[in-house]
């Protein structure tokens, strides 16, 4: 029998493209097996290149909250492209763009569009470092703020670890500037702060971790971090690139009630188009170029187009009811799996805020990453290739978030429940 098409293109890729593909988790090397070539989307749905198609929890890692290719995106992405799709120069779209966020976010006095969630947080630390006139920065273990020098750090456990690069090219020097704390763990960051005091410009945390698996904060938690960061002087930073209009409107610190100094959007921001932003108070914020002296800049940011998708998409989510909505069927793919978990005797535990979703194989509890590092690896990768033999594509690594958008209807959920436990049905058995 001849290949099929995704392994023929993927032997086209490897050949031009490192691993074939342009961001490493899409290479399936948690999972093992040739990554599917994707066609196309619809709605809840994906169509690979052999026309196979199966219902989708990726959601492009968490921008296609509506789903893919929603009509009311699309039109309106045809009509600003029609009129040209980039000019550097400023546009209308871009200011009621600031003017919404600004509106449901009320931390958020100013905003700066960039293109990706790694621009975003880069950007911010350097503001916070500005605005501090301090350089280190604290962020926690398994949390994820993109690929920029000085945040691809987790370094080992322990306090006042100084930070180690997670990869080759990063120079120690830079990692060393990066301290790491524990999720979920007040004294590690307290011990951190009192260490290095006047030193610590921010600290950056996933109010709701997206990148150990998800990870909600314990009650008072985030609370703590802005008491601490506050009393040491350092700016807080929410990463909220996963969580922004994704857990609601307001984002996780509507949700959760605690203001930081500075946010990191994007994701949903774009509405699957490349648009981030980071933003903050006027007083902070006003220290960007060209008002002030911290430079930033992109030749595509805030582009027409992007823009136009993400204003969209927030409208659209703006509507009553949108997060009910998310949470009820959260719910019911959560309740869903536990029962076939409890029916199975399988253990595993599942972490969910709202429509984002985590399975650990093989614990009870994960609150941490050093916890999440102990989940059955195995088991997760037969789960993942036994839910795509039934037509359910999930992020093919353990430690990623799975995404329920507005076009999961009940059926598919159910759809998705099934499959999982015809999965585990073989899986217990074998
Ligand atoms: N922050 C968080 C919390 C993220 O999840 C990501 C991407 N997964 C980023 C930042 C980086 O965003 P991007 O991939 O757009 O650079």
């Amino acid at each position: 029998m001849s290949a099929d098409h995704s392994t023929r293109l993927y032997e086209r890729a490897i050949k031009k493209i490192p691993g074939g593909v342009n961001s490493p988790v899409r290479a399936w090397k948690a999972v093992g097996g040739i990554p599917r070539f994707v066609a196309r989307g619809a709605g809840a749905y994906v169509f690979d290149a052999d026309k196979k198609k199966y219902l989708d929890f990726v959601a492009s890692w968490g921008p296609l909250i509506l789903g893919h290719a929603h009509p009311k995106v699309l039109a309106a992405l045809k009509k600003t492209a029609a009129a040209g799709t980039t000019f550097g120069a400023p546009t209308e779209c871009e200011v009621k763009l600031a003017e919404l966020v600004c509106r449901l976010m009320p931390s958020v006095e100013q905003l700066r569009l960039v293109s990706s969630g790694t621009e975003a947080a880069m950007s911010a630390i350097r503001l916070a470092r500005a605005f501090t006139q301090r350089t280190k920065i604290v962020k926690f273990e398994g949390c994820y703020h993109g690929h920029s020098d000085g945040l691809l750090v987790k370094a080992g456990s322990g306090l006042a670890t100084l930070g180690l690069p997670d990869s080759p090219g990063i120079p120690a020097g830079f990692a060393r500037e990066t301290l790491i704390a524990r999720f979920n763990d007040v004294a590690t960051v307290q011990e951190l702060f009192a260490h290095h005091r006047g030193e610590i410009a921010a600290l950056i945390v996933e109010p709701v971790c997206g990148n150990m698996g998800v990870i909600p904060p314990k009650p008072g938690f985030l609370a703590s971090l802005r008491k601490i960061t506050r009393r040491y002087g350092a700016l807080l930073i929410f990463d909220e690139v996963i969580t922004g209009f994704r857990v609601g409107l307001g984002g996780a610190q509507a949700l959760y009630k605690v203001k930081p100094d500075l946010t990191c959007l994007g994701k949903i921001l774009g509405g699957g188009l490349p648009l981030a932003a980071f933003g903050g108070s006027r007083k902070i914020m006003s220290l960007l170029a060209p008002d002030g002296p911290v430079y930033q800049a992109g030749t595509l940011s805030g582009n027409p187009v992007a823009v136009t998708a993400g204003l969209t998409t927030l409208k659209l989510l703006a509507r009553p009811d949108t997060y009910r909505l998310l949470e009820m069927r959260g719910k019911r793919l959560e309740d869903g799996f536990t029962n076939v978990l409890e029916k199975h005797r399988l253990k595993a535990v599942i972490n969910r805020v709202g429509s984002m979703m985590t399975i650990f194989f093989g614990l009870d509890r994960v609150i941490n990453a050093t916890e999440a590092g102990k989940c059955n690896r195995q088991q997760f990768a037969r789960f993942f290739h036994g839910m795509l033999r039934r037509g359910v594509y999930l992020p093919p690594a353990p430690f990623e978030a799975a995404f329920v958008s507005l076009a999961h209807k009940k059926t598919d959920l159910d759809k998705a429940i099934a499959a999982f436990d015809d999965w585990a049905a073989g899986e217990v058995k074998s």
